[in-house]
């Protein structure tokens, strides 16, 4: 498995590659590895191609009062995971090589952020479409891999893709749990015990509107404020959306009759935590 930090390097070894008549899986990351990020490495091994993992914590894609600088940093345990793993190359750039001064262009989406997360996180979607429109650029994957457990983000990026004519075939993952629920996240070392325990009503809430949809009910207003009381009910957090939303649009629904998505947002001990559900109908 080589180890790249240099863009020069990436793109001879990737030219070197594409000639050979190889093709090239692409996995963007923040690092802070777990087992949802290996879910996307092996779907890559698995399509037979040359996987590529990038690990870079997007400045732009965080507010002021955001974590990243204490967003988790794990280099050498991100390695090991990945060659395990199987990846072929861990792309590793510094921020002024992606940011280098003088930079000044960003790819903005003026739908599909006024919802869920969006309105939570200014400018977070135009940092991730940005570093990701980026990350394609250089590394022009055959295909990417992204989880849906960032389920916004997957949207965001598709609409990218497609707006910008980006030749890259964008894969969705299923969302890897914790053997109680939880979506697993880099960020779910920031829990403390306790919070830990509690943070299992998120998927408890969504999962409670999925069999509430299964029996019947389409009343997108009920669906909200159950998933509520079921966050509410397990002790102090901060419930930042529990919507139901078209899974097309992310806009929110009255009536479920086509494709939706419950989607939830919760700080629970200061931490930020989201999950979605996505219903076929
Ligand atoms: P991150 O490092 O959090 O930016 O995530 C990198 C990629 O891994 C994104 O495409 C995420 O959606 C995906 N991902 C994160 N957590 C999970 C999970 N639990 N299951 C599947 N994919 C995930």
């Amino acid at each position: 498995m080589l180890l790249i930090r240099k863009l020069r390097d990436l793109r001879a070894v990737l030219d070197a590659w594409r000639a050979s008549g190889a093709a090239i899986g692409f996995v963007p990351t923040m690092g802070a590895l777990h087992a949802g990020h290996m879910s996307l490495i092996e779907a890559a091994r698995r399509a037979g191609q040359r996987v590529v993992v990038s690990i870079f914590v997007n400045p732009t894609q965080f507010g002021p009062n955001e974590d990243f600088s204490r967003y988790p940093r794990d280099e050498e345990g991100d390695a090991r995971q990945c060659r395990a793993a199987g990846a072929d190359l861990i792309f590793l750039p510094p921020v002024e090589a992606m940011y280098p001064p003088g930079s000044v262009t960003r790819v903005h989406l003026s739908k599909l952020t006024d919802t869920l997360c969006g309105p939570f996180r200014p400018g977070h979607f135009d940092g991730v479409a940005t570093i990701v429109a980026k990350l394609l650029n250089l590394v022009q994957p055959a295909a990417a891999y992204f989880g849906e457990k960032d389920a916004q983000q997957l949207a965001v990026i598709r609409r990218m893709v497609a707006d910008l004519d980006i030749p890259v075939r964008i894969v969705g993952c299923p969302t890897v749990r914790e053997p109680d629920g939880l979506a697993m996240s880099s960020r779910n070392r920031y829990l403390s015990p306790e919070h830990r325990r509690q943070a299992t009503c998120i998927f408890a809430a969504l999962r409670q509107a999925a069999a509430a949809i299964a029996a019947g009910q389409r009343d997108a207003a009920k669906l909200r404020s159950d998933m509520r009381a079921v966050l509410e009910a397990s002790g102090p957090l901060q419930i930042e959306y529990a919507e139901v939303v078209d899974a097309a649009t992310l806009q929110p629904l009255e009536q479920i009759s086509s494709s939706a998505l419950l989607a939830i947002a919760v700080r629970i001990g200061g931490t930020r935590l989201i999950d979605n559900v996505s219903i076929a109908m």
